[in-house]
């Protein structure tokens, strides 16, 4: 850890307090006797701790709202204005903001499209720095005090000391100390994460409600990536380079891959892939694709989801290739759930059935009948949303 590197705020004092405020959050709103259930405390130290919370504006108490069982019950949940995180997502296209509110709820969500590519790093970390400016600002109308600020990275992060260690979408950046070089900035606690595993926290956070020990999160957009949380854990793998999905061998076509590899799942089914497909397959004019000279991996999704025939052959055949990576990802890992990126679901129902289907068709008799398929609700800013959560999850946990 660096010397310097400020501590969050705990918002719990002691671990009873801090599984109270886990079940609350996961669980709300929630009576007393529902946290004895859940936590197997004796009802005495729920109801010291949770009036200790009450009395400190962590938690609020609603009259009725908690209706389960005989008669209605009180029920607790998390003083959104208690305080507020900021977080912010950046990558070669831009910036991707929010600010969250203690009950896990985003109150201010805001982005700005540059190219940060090739800017030198100086100038990277210049415009990082306006963009939480802008978002500090905005941030004026949330209650209570600024906990943290989350900066997610597209990269491989080191998480414990806050350096980003390198990307191979932004030139010029290695090993660049952003956590401690913000935290001396804002003066406040600065937690580094990389992308992979903001998003799969907000997706079990804030789609999911940590009610699942085994799922799988296939993020699907320019690159394909998965993430993964098992027996209960998020898994990074040994420095943090677990979920490569995109990097699955799956053809034999030659095609080049940025890994310097070929044959990739990403090549043949990402959204880069679909427009490269797109292209050179000479669409007629009754296609949507043929007037379309600067089309974009969503144009071919929204066309497949449109019926247009050309997009949805060559939907249905990525699909087919990444239902078939996923599905071997199911016959190794056994998850109860895959969660696919909600850009999957702009490819429209028919071509969604067939993902599934080949997903279904794939994955062994054992595991077919365990598994369960969602599209993820979260439409953007899932990576600014994750990066909020892991803060709020610091705050709570002692
Ligand atoms: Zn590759």
């Amino acid at each position: 850890m660096s010397i310097d590197k400020l501590e969050l705020n705990k918002i719990s004092s002691n671990g009873t307090q801090s599984l109270i405020l886990q079940i609350v959050r996961d669980n709300s709103p929630i009576s007393r006797s529902g946290i004895v259930s859940k936590t197997g405390q004796p009802h005495a130290a729920v109801s010291r701790s949770t009036a200790a919370m009450i009395e400190k504006g962590i938690l609020t108490e609603d009259g009725a709202r908690d209706t389960a069982g005989p008669r209605k019950k009180r029920g607790l949940q998390l003083n959104a204005d208690y305080g507020h995180v900021l977080s912010v997502e950046y990558g070669p296209d831009g910036f991707e903001g929010i600010v969250m509110n203690c009950a896990y709820q985003s109150i201010v969500q805001t982005s700005q499209q540059c190219d940060l590519t090739t800017a030198p790093q100086h100038e990277k970390i210049h415009q990082l720095k306006l963009f939480v400016e802008q978002l500090k600002i905005k941030s004026k109308t949330a209650k209570g005090v600024c906990l943290g600020i989350a900066v997610v990275d597209p990269g491989i992060v080191d998480d414990i000391n806050g350096v980003s260690v390198m990307a191979t979408t932004l030139d010029d950046w290695h090993n660049v100390p952003i956590a401690g070089i913000m935290e001396k900035d804002f003066k406040m606690p600065v937690k580094l994460l990389s992308t992979g595993n903001a998003k799969v926290r907000a997706v079990d956070r804030l789609e999911l409600n940590n009610s699942i020990a085994n799922f799988i999160y296939i993020e699907y957009g320019k690159g394909i990536a998965c993430g993964m949380k098992l027996n209960g854990t998020y898994i990074s793998g040994h420095g943090n380079l677990a979920g490569e999905l995109g990097h699955l061998r799956i053809t034999d076509t030659p095609t080049p891959c940025s890994c310097g590899g070929a044959g990739c799942l990403e090549v043949a089914a990402s959204l880069r892939a679909l427009v490269r497909i797109a292209k050179s397959s000479s669409p007629q004019t009754s296609s949507s694709l043929a007037h379309n000279s600067n089309i974009t991996g969503m144009d071919v999704l929204k066309a497949a989801a449109q019926h247009d025939r050309l997009a949805s052959r060559i939907v249905d055949e990525a699909f087919e290739k990444l239902g078939i990576a996923v599905a071997g990802l199911v016959n190794i890992l056994s998850p109860k759930m895959v969660l696919f990126d909600n850009v999957i679901g702009q490819a429209g129902t028919d071509a969604v059935a067939v993902l599934l289907r080949t997903l279904q068709k794939s994955v062994l008799i054992s595991h077919q009948q365990q598994l369960e398929t969602k599209i993820c609700s979260i439409e953007s800013h899932l990576g600014a949303l994750g990066g909020a959560a892991a803060i709020l999850d610091d705050c709570i946990t002692t």
